[in-house]
């Protein structure tokens, strides 16, 4: 998607990728084909490139540091990516600067816990984690302990519980002069850790999303951060309160493709590129995007599903052609445009609208 997005705004892009049969490949202008923490490779593309940007956050910053030091351009740089590769570092930098964020302590290696913590808590590997993958919830002692006997010391944190009504997502960019812009801030919900679908723009209090962007604006400044990035918050009786950042584009802004002026992948390349940053608002009252998750272990192409999909009025389908589908793998997205002019009018809408996308396209089966 970042390089359809370069190949309508004429900018060469080089993709340092595994994969011959990356998707990116194809659209790219070249391709350096290695692994992601070859550094020798890293070099060969910035020979090639102005600017080396990301699109995930698992970085071996130390590697590149030295590439950094010779005059390479990273964006968002090194610096500003180091405390937010790893969950720890989110949660510390987010407390240096007085952000909202869930209490949280290192895993205690004891088995008791630090005063103030009670079940239940929420275990999460500090690095390495995605879509649920490296979280546990723990109910009791007995929990903690089992945790503790299988994973590794020190990689782990605890934060507490969070009773939140709705998760949210703030997705927010800045320029290299430093201009902010955040998106209209947009409802995620989750099936099994993992995004199933997103209404955009969430319907909270107009506070709440000056909140949101204030949130943003700070912690986007404080860390010199260049780029798009999504924030993701808890919304509920404790207020607002950041869970988890992603230094990247994000599976909950893709719905920008068809209902922002200027779509997150676009924003992402014009600002590595040092274009003028387009208008994040959207052309559209509203829209919804449904994540087409795995259902079944397959090799099927789904074509007869995709096609369904695609005869909803207003709906893109964007089949990112991965092969084979397991339940729970992301397999593409559809995105549907809403045109009510209240809130209430779009959720109703939104709720038809999943409803038909469920009758062609269900929800994995729930897990164990
Ligand atoms: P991942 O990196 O796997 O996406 P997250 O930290 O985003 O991990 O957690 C995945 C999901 O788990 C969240 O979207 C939320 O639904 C739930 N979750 C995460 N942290 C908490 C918490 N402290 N309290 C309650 N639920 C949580």
């Amino acid at each position: 998607m970042l390089a359809a997005a370069a190949r309508k705004l004429n900018v060469p892009l080089h993709v340092l990728t595994p994969g011959a049969q990356d998707p990116a490949t194809a659209l790219a202008s070249s391709v350096v084909l290695a692994e992601l923490d070859d550094v020798a490779a890293t070099r060969e593309l910035a020979r090639r490139s102005g600017a080396i940007t990301f699109e995930n956050e698992w970085v071996d910053l130390p590697a590149l540091a030295p590439l950094s030091f010779d005059g390479v351009v990273f964006l968002p740089s090194l610096e500003a990516l180091a405390p937010l590769v790893s969950k720890r570092g989110q949660r510390q930098m987010l407390q240096d600067q007085g952000l909202p964020c869930p209490r949280w302590c290192d895993l205690p290696t004891s088995g008791l816990l630090p005063e103030g913590f009670n079940y239940p808590l929420m275990a999460k590997a500090s690095t390495g984690g995605y879509d649920g993958k490296g979280t546990a919830v723990l109910r009791s002692p007995e929990d903690l302990t089992a945790l503790l006997a299988r994973v590794p010391q020190g990689d782990w944190i605890l934060e507490e519980f969070v009773n939140f009504e709705q998760e949210l997502s703030q997705l927010a960019c800045r320029d290299r002069a430093g201009n902010v812009r955040c998106y209209p801030l947009v409802q995620t919900h989750q099936h099994q850790q993992v995004c199933d679908w997103v209404l955009a723009p969430a319907s909270v209090p107009h506070a709440v999303q000056a909140y949101a962007r204030n949130i943003a604006a700070s912690l986007l400044t404080a860390i010199n951060y260049v780029g798009v990035i999504s924030i993701e918050l808890f919304y509920g009786p404790s207020g607002l309160q950041v869970n988890e950042i992603a230094p990247r584009t994000h599976n909950s802004g893709h719905f920008t493709i068809e209902a922002a002026h200027t779509s997150q992948f676009e924003q992402q390349v014009r600002i590595v590129a040092g274009l003028p940053m387009g208008s994040v608002e959207f052309q559209v009252p509203g829209a919804l995007m449904v994540n087409l998750l795995g259902f079944e272990s397959s090799e099927a192409d789904y074509q007869a599903q995709r096609d369904d999909l695609a005869a909803i009025p207003e709906a893109t389908v964007h089949w990112y052609g991965k092969e084979g589908s397991s339940p729970g793998r992301k397999l593409g997205h559809v995105t549907l445009l809403l045109h009510g002019v209240t809130a209430g009018e779009r959720a109703g809408q939104a709720e038809q609208l999943l409803e038909r996308v469920r009758s062609i396209w269900p929800l994995p089966p729930q897990n164990p």
